[in-house]
Formats: structure tokens, C-alpha cells, sequence
């Protein structure tokens, strides 16, 4: 061991089962990975519960047989992380949890390894494995609910949540994932514990997690609807709750939100496209009028999204990605055969790095409604594969601030940013070449330019 190679599950068990025996440990694997492996879904990462407070010693020992660097231990949880080529291991001692109301960061005490069950998220979640690979169903339930495809609470999921709430976003997100039914009781103790999951009780951070995880899901769609109705879309994305009754005609058969959560089923699992899926429409509440033209509401709906998104601490990066296509999100569905390819290509060049994901939200929120022309936005997609393939490109100016000021003679100054642009429309427009060349003939034949 100790090489980059990736350990295979076989592997991992065997230097498990070897630590544990050299150091009379019980311990099993337990959770995620232990329930993915019954649903054939595999995963790296793996949970081992070790009785009697042995997890720091035995991820010590496990690490040495390993070859894996030192265990990054947590003492306040009594948990230690070992990271190997593909796989993160996590040991947990057996323990209990009792819970501050302020807070979701529980006092922590040893107990035993059905107390320690107990205090888990959902009975499909609380399956162990011993590291000869048998399956042991400690709670008794949890079986039959993974084969049902149920998630349930192993105690009253008014406490459950009320301990931690970001149990009711996980309650979601694997709903999500796994497509599980919520046990009856658990909406019902959403309703009435939504309030808790605000800030400071569950961080800005944790939240956003569980909502990527949703919504680069297979079901999406499902995630918000499970959020609406356990009233947790009032407190995780309010401004789309905001679009819940927004009634709009035109091609729309649906109301601002029930078109969003359409239109967000009709998306590839990219997280950018599903994000500004979920906020393309977010503008049109405060820009409804009577004759229900919404208008302005891509501008006004770019800023509400940066908003929320800064809020919820995306990266700068995603954010700005989602902006662009709220922004633009418009500009596909309004095209026409008319258009030069000079539209074409200012299309192109304003979205950039976004193009393809500007025509996957545009066919989303197409398909969404009862637009006549689906088969538009295709040839669309072929015009602007032929003007992102031209060569040299049109997309951007061949010349920069030197070259201007120089042919022209100018110091540096907001007049070389203006003249640089016209230059750019007029090659967008085919009017000039797009070589230096002939950009700095036009300039030398147009003094006044
Ligand atoms: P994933 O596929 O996202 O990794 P997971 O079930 O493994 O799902 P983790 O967050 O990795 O979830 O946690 C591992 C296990 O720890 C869970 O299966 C569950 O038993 C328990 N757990 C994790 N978070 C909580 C929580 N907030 N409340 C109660 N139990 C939790
Ligand atoms: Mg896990």
C-alpha cells in the first residue's frame, strides 16, 4: 500500500477488518455508504462507527496499515478522517447527542451503538456492515424502509428536527437522490419547524450544500415541491416562493412558480443551468403589470439573483455564470429567422462562455410553456455554431488600445474604449474584416471615425 493507486471496496474492508481485529475493536461501516451499496449505487466514501470511544485509535491504526498520511482528528466529536487515493474514510465513536435550541451543535457523550443509531438522521441511514460485508439492521426498520424506499425518522421527526434542522433539507435532498417517499409525519413536522432552519441555527453554508445537491439531482423538480411543501421554500429561496400566484398569459399555462418548476425538469444536471433555472423568472413578481408584460423583469431578476446567490455564498464564479443567463435568458426565445448574423453574433459574444448553457435554459423554459415554435431555437443552435466556428473569429476585435491610440494619435482616455467597440460592432456586422490589417486600414480611411 501507500501508493497512488485507487483502493478497491474489497481492499478497504480488509484493512478494516485487520485494524479492528489487532486492536479487539467493534466497529462496522455505517450510513450513506452501507444504504448506496443495497441500491447499487456505489460511493467512495465511507462511515465507520466504533464502540466504546476506539475511533481516533482505530483510524490510526487503520492508517498505518493504509499507507495513509495521519488521521485529522475532530476531538469534540470524537471523530477522525482518513484520506485515501478515491476514498474518504470517516471513524465515529458510538455517541449521543443533546441539543442547545440556538444551536445545531450538539453536547456529545459516548453511548451505546443503538443510542448512537437513535440519534440519526433516517432508519435507511442507520444500516451497519461488518467487514466481511454483512448487512445488520440494528433499529430493526430500517430494512423494510429501504426496500419500501421510505425515509423516516427513527424517533418522532418533530424532534429530530427540532435537534438538528438541516435535517429537513437532508430529508429533501435524498428524497431527491434516491427518489424515496417522506413517511407521512414528516411534512407535517416541517411545516411547523421551517422557522428553525434559518441562520444561525443552520448555516448559510450547509443550507446552500443540500440545495446544489438537490438541484444537480435526478429530481430536481421534486426537491422544490418537497420544499414548498414542508414551507422551507419561504425560508431557502424566497424569492421564488415569491412567484408562487404570479398568474401570466401569453404561451404560459402556468403561474410564475409552477412554470419555473416545469422548466426546471426540462433541465441537463448542470448546476448553473438548474440555478438559473430556478431564478430566471424571479424578476417578474415586482415587474408584474396589468397587461401582464413583465417588463424589465430579466434586469430586475439578474439582481435579485446575485442577491441571493452572494447570501447564500456561492463562488463568485458560479454566481456570475448564473447572472449572464438570467440576464439573457430572453434573448434565445425571441429569435427569428430575420435575425442578421450580426444578431447572431452579438447573441454569441454577450454570453461567452455561456452560450451552451443560454440555449439548454432557453429550450427549458420554451418546453415550459406552450411556445408554437419549439424547433426555432435549432436553428438558432446552427447559426451560432457557425459563427462561434468562424475563423479568424468576428466575436472579438483583432486590434487593441495601443493600435488605436497609435493609428490615431490619441492618448489613453475613454475614446479608445468607444472607438474600439464600433470597430468590434462593425466586424460583428461584417462591415470591416476581422484581421489587423483591415481594421487599421478603416481607421487609416476614416479620420473621423
Ligand atoms: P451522502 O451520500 O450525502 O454521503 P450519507 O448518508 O453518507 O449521505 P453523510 O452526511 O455522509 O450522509 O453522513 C453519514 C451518516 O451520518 C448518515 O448516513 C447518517 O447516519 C449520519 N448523519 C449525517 N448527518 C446527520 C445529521 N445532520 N443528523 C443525523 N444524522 C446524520
Ligand atoms: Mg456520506
Amino acid at each position: 500500500m501507500g501508493s497512488d493507486q485507487p483502493v478497491d471496496d474489497r481492499q478497504l474492508l480488509g484493512l478494516l477488518k485487520q485494524a479492528s481485529g489487532d486492536l479487539g475493536a467493534r466497529a462496522w461501516v455505517v450510513g450513506g455508504y452501507v444504504r448506496d451499496h443495497l441500491l447499487g449505487r456505489a460511493q467512495p466514501d465511507l462511515d465507520v462507527v466504533v464502540e466504546e470511544g476506539g475511533a481516533g485509535r482505530l483510524a490510526e491504526r487503520f492508517a498505518r496499515l493504509a499507507g495513509a498520511g495521519p488521521p485529522v482528528t475532530f476531538e469534540r466529536y470524537g471523530t477522525a478522517q482518513v484520506t485515501l487515493p478515491g476514498h474518504l474514510v470517516e471513524f465515529v465513536s458510538a455517541r449521543s447527542e443533546s441539543y442547545a435550541p440556538e444551536s445545531r451543535k450538539p453536547d456529545v457523550r459516548p453511548a451505546t451503538l443503538e443510542e448512537d443509531l437513535r440519534r440519526r438522521d433516517f432508519t435507511v441511514n442507520t444500516l451497519l456492515m461488518d467487514f466481511d460485508g454483512n448487512i445488520h439492521d440494528r433499529l430493526g426498520t430500517a430494512k423494510a424502509d429501504l426496500e419500501a424506499r421510505v425515509l423516516r425518522t427513527p424517533a418522532d421527526p418533530l424532534q429530530t428536527f427540532n435537534d438538528d434542522p438541516l435535517r429537513m433539507l437532508r430529508a429533501v435532498r435524498f428524497a431527491a437522490q434516491l427518489g424515496f417517499a417522506l413517511a407521512p409525519n414528516l411534512v407535517p413536522a416541517m411545516r411547523q419547524l421551517s422557522g428553525r432552519l434559518a441562520s444561525p441555527v443552520v448555516s448559510v453554508e450547509r443550507t446552500a450544500d443540500e440545495l446544489r445537491k438537490m438541484l444537480v439531482s435526478e429530481r430536481p423538480r421534486l426537491a422544490l415541491e418537497l420544499l414548498d411543501a414542508g414551507g422551507l421554500l419561504e425560508v431557502v429561496l424566497p424569492d421564488l416562493a415569491a412567484c408562487k400566484g404570479v398568474e401570466q398569459g401569453g404561451y404560459h399555462t402556468h403561474d410564475v412558480f409552477g412554470h419555473t418548476l416545469l422548466a426546471l425538469g426540462l433541465t441537463p444536471a448542470d448546476l448553473v443551468v438548474r440555478l438559473a433555472a430556478v431564478f430566471h423568472d424571479v424578476g417578474k413578481p415586482s415587474t408584474a403589470t396589468p397587461d401582464g408584460a413583465f417588463t424589465g423583469h430579466e434586469e430586475v431578476g439578474a439582481r435579485i439573483t446575485r442577491a441571493a446567490l452572494e447570501r447564500l455564498r456561492f463562488s463568485q464564479k458560479e454566481i456570475d455564470a448564473v447572472v449572464v443567463l438570467v440576464r439573457l435568458h430572453l434573448r434565445p426565445v425571441y429569435y427569428r429567422s430575420e435575425w442578421s448574423d450580426g444578431a447572431v453574433r452579438r447573441l454569441a459574444r454577450d454570453a461567452g462562455a455561456q452560450i451552451e448553457r443560454l440555449m439548454a435554459l432557453a429550450r427549458a423554459d420554451v418546453g415550459a410553456s406552450a411556445y408554437p415554435e419549439p424547433e426555432k431555437l435549432d436553428e438558432l443552435a446552427a447559426r451560432l455554431a457557425t459563427v462561434l466556428s468562424e475563423r479568424p473569429t468576428r466575436l472579438a476585435p483583432p486590434v487593441d488600445g495601443e493600435d488605436i491610440m497609435r493609428a490615431r494619435g490619441i492618448p489613453p482616455g475613454p475614446e479608445v474604449g468607444r472607438i474600439k467597440e464600433r470597430l468590434g460592432e462593425l466586424i460583428l456586422d461584417g462591415e470591416i474584416e476581422p484581421s489587423r490589417e483591415a481594421v487599421l486600414a478603416y481607421l487609416q480611411s476614416h479620420p473621423d471615425f
